[in-house]
C-alpha cells in the first residue's frame, strides 16, 4: 500500500459538501486540500458501470490534469431485490429536465419494489468507493458499506439523496431522521474514509 507523503491533495469533486467532509477528515494530517471545482477543471464523463470504475476515472483525470495526487469518491444505493439497482445510476434516477428530484428517485425505487412484489425486509446497501490516484498512474482503492433496508413512506429531512427511505441495520430511524453526526459515524463514506486513513495516512 502506497503512503501519502505529499502535502497537497486534489479532491476530484465539484460538490462543496463532499469537499468539506473530506477536508474535515484530513484536518489532522496537515494536508492542503483543493478541489477540481475550485481549480475550474472540467468533470470527466462517468462512463464505467461500477463505482470503482467511475471513481478511478475522476481520480486519475484530476491527478493527470494537476500533477498532484487526487482523491475521488463514487457512491450510491444498491437494492437487493432490484438486482443491485439503482447502484452506479443512483443519481440518474433523480434526473429530470428541471434538475435532480430525489422524491421522484425514491418513489421510483419503491414503485420498482412493489412491481417486483419484493419480500420484506427490502434489504439494501449504501456503498462508497474512494480512489486515491497519483500522477504516475498508481492508485489505491477503499470501499465502504452501510447495510440496511428500504422503507416507505419517506421519513425525515436531515439528510440528502435517498436518506429518507434508508433505515440502517440496528436502527429504527431512517438516515433522514438521524442527526448528521450519528449518520457520519455509521455511514458507508465514514467506513471508506477510515480505511483510507488507516491505509495511506498513518
Ligand atoms: P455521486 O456523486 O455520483 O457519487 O452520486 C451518488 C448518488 O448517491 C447521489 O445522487 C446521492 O444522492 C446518493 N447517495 C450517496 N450517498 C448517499 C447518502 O449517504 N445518503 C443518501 N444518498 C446518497
Amino acid at each position: 500500500m502506497r503512503k501519502f507523503t505529499e502535502n497537497r491533495l486534489i479532491v476530484a469533486t465539484h460538490n462543496k459538501g463532499k469537499l468539506e467532509e473530506i477536508s474535515a477528515l484530513l484536518e489532522p494530517f496537515s494536508v492542503h486540500v483543493t478541489s477540481v471545482g475550485e481549480m475550474g477543471l472540467p468533470e470527466p464523463a462517468e462512463t464505467e458501470s461500477t463505482f470503482v470504475g467511475n471513481a478511478r476515472i475522476k481520480a486519475h483525470a484530476a491527478a493527470q490534469a494537476t500533477g498532484l495526487p487526487a482523491l475521488a469518491d463514487d457512491s450510491g444505493i444498491s437494492v437487493d431485490a432490484l438486482g443491485g439497482a439503482p447502484g452506479v445510476y443512483t443519481a440518474d434516477w433523480a434526473e429530470t429536465p428541471q434538475g435532480r428530484d430525489f422524491t421522484l428517485a425514491m418513489t421510483r425505487t419503491w414503485t420498482a419494489l412493489e412491481q417486483a412484489s419484493a419480500p420484506y425486509p427490502r434489504t439494501a446497501q449504501f456503498r462508497c468507493t474512494l480512489v486515491l490516484a497519483w500522477p504516475d498512474g498508481h492508485d489505491e482503492v477503499f470501499e465502504g458499506i452501510m447495510h440496511g433496508q428500504v422503507v416507505w413512506p419517506m421519513r425525515g429531512d436531515q439528510g440528502h439523496g435517498y436518506d429518507p427511505i434508508f433505515q440502517p441495520d440496528g436502527y429504527t430511524l431512517t438516515c433522514g431522521e438521524m442527526d448528521r453526526w450519528k449518520k457520519n459515524e455509521i455511514s458507508h463514506r465514514a467506513d471508506a474514509f477510515r480505511k483510507l486513513v488507516k491505509g495511506c495516512f498513518t
